[in-house]
């Protein structure tokens, strides 16, 4: 806010705390002010000003149980360094809404736009388990009917709050579960390793809430071996959804300054997407790992168990079979429009999320 009224009033940008800007040749920066760790004294975003809020923004298929959907960001940043994760953005520092503001944000998209499911996409949104603790109880107490989904990492969760995240409507975590490899992990600068993994998607499981693993295949120090255990870490968990990343080394994370000047292919900034291998560790090319990831995915995918879940959730919820129902005949209507102009084949190349749908 104070840009802007700088940029309005035509003031000195160098009275602007914490702003980097270009001032003809320089690059410069003005002095900061501490973060306000709170952030209650913002104004809730503003939803009304997206087109079509909130029909118009449809998550994958399986990734909620009833719509609309709409997400909100409880908190900003995140303590943690992994190596792999660029956190320029939002920064080390956590602030946060307070469980009240939370709770009137979803009582206000429940109220005004019919919302039924929050996607919570914090950095790290069980970064403090009193304030989650909070906001669950002030779900239940309102009785507020909303399911939701969030992040945290296996080192944050316990039975005891995923219990009661659980009662509040809780419907999906989303675990950095990253690779089956301990080595790796280390690598990474992550703090927790696979058995600790194990236990958090264990317990997530007992509470009745559904685990999405987050994935990455290709971090410096991958090989055969690390792989197969990737393989079969993800196959020998209580998980139905896999979110495999191809390894990409983004500018502001630690492991790019790392990487910089080896073999990050020249083209990169196109194709930093995560779905692209820019970089290939020692001893693999990016064939090969294309070869694994595609590998790892339908070995995962393809077993009996994981497919009796789908089946289940699309026979239990009516909006699971319309939703596949709408998007397998987009699908047909776009290879007919395809094969009718005479171009054959798929019109849009499966991505990872086709894949989670
Ligand atoms: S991967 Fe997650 S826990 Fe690690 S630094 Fe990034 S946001 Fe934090």
């Amino acid at each position: 806010m104070e840009l802007l009224a700088a940029l309005e009033n035509g003031s000195d940008l160098a009275n602007v705390p914490e702003l980097i800007y270009r001032d003809s040749a320089f690059i410069r920066v003005s002095p900061g002010k501490p973060i306000n760790r709170v952030l209650d004294e913002l104004p809730f975003p503003a939803w009304d000003l997206l087109p079509d809020f909130p029909r118009a923004y449809k998550p994958a298929i399986y990734d909620y149980p009833r719509g609309p959907v709409a997400t909100i960001a409880a908190s900003r940043g995140c303590p943690f360094h992994c190596k792999f994760c660029d956190t320029s953005t939002f920064g080390a520092t956590v602030r946060h809404y307070s469980p009240r503001a939370v709770f009137d944000m979803m009582v206000h998209l429940h109220e005004t736009y019919g919302v039924r499911h929050i996607m919570f996409v914090d950095d790290l949104f069980l970064a403090s388990k009193v304030r989650t603790a909070e906001l669950c109880n002030l779900i239940l107490a309102h009785g507020l009917k909303m399911t939701w989904s969030c992040t945290a990492r296996v080192d944050t969760v316990k039975p005891d709050i995923l219990q009661l995240m659980k009662k509040a409507g809780c419907w999906e975590i989303s675990f950095g579960l990253e690779t089956g490899s301990d080595d790796l992990l280390q690598q990474m600068d992550k703090a927790a390793r696979v058995e600790k993994s194990e236990q958090a998607v264990g317990w997530t499981a007992q509470a009745g809430i559904r685990t999405k693993g987050l994935f990455m295949l290709g971090y410096p120090g991958e090989d055969e071996h690390t792989i197969a255990q990737t393989r079969a870490f993800a196959q020998r968990i209580p998980m139905t959804i896999m979110n495999l990343t191809k390894f990409t080394p983004y500018p502001g994370s630690p492991i790019y300054r790392d990487l910089y000047g080896t073999n990050i292919r020249e083209d990169h900034w196109d194709k930093m997407n995560g779905m692209n291998f820019v970089w290939a560790p020692e001893g693999m090319s990016v064939e090969e790992l294309d070869r694994h990831y595609q590998q790892i995915l339908t070995a995962f995918y393809r077993r009996a168990r994981v497919g009796h879940h789908y089946l289940g959730m699309t026979l239990r919820n009516p909006d699971h079979a319309l939703r596949l129902l709408r998007c397998g005949l987009g699908f047909a209507a776009a290879k007919l429009r395809s094969v009718l102009s005479g171009r054959g084949g798929l019109l849009v190349k499966p991505t990872a999320t086709h894949l989670d749908s």
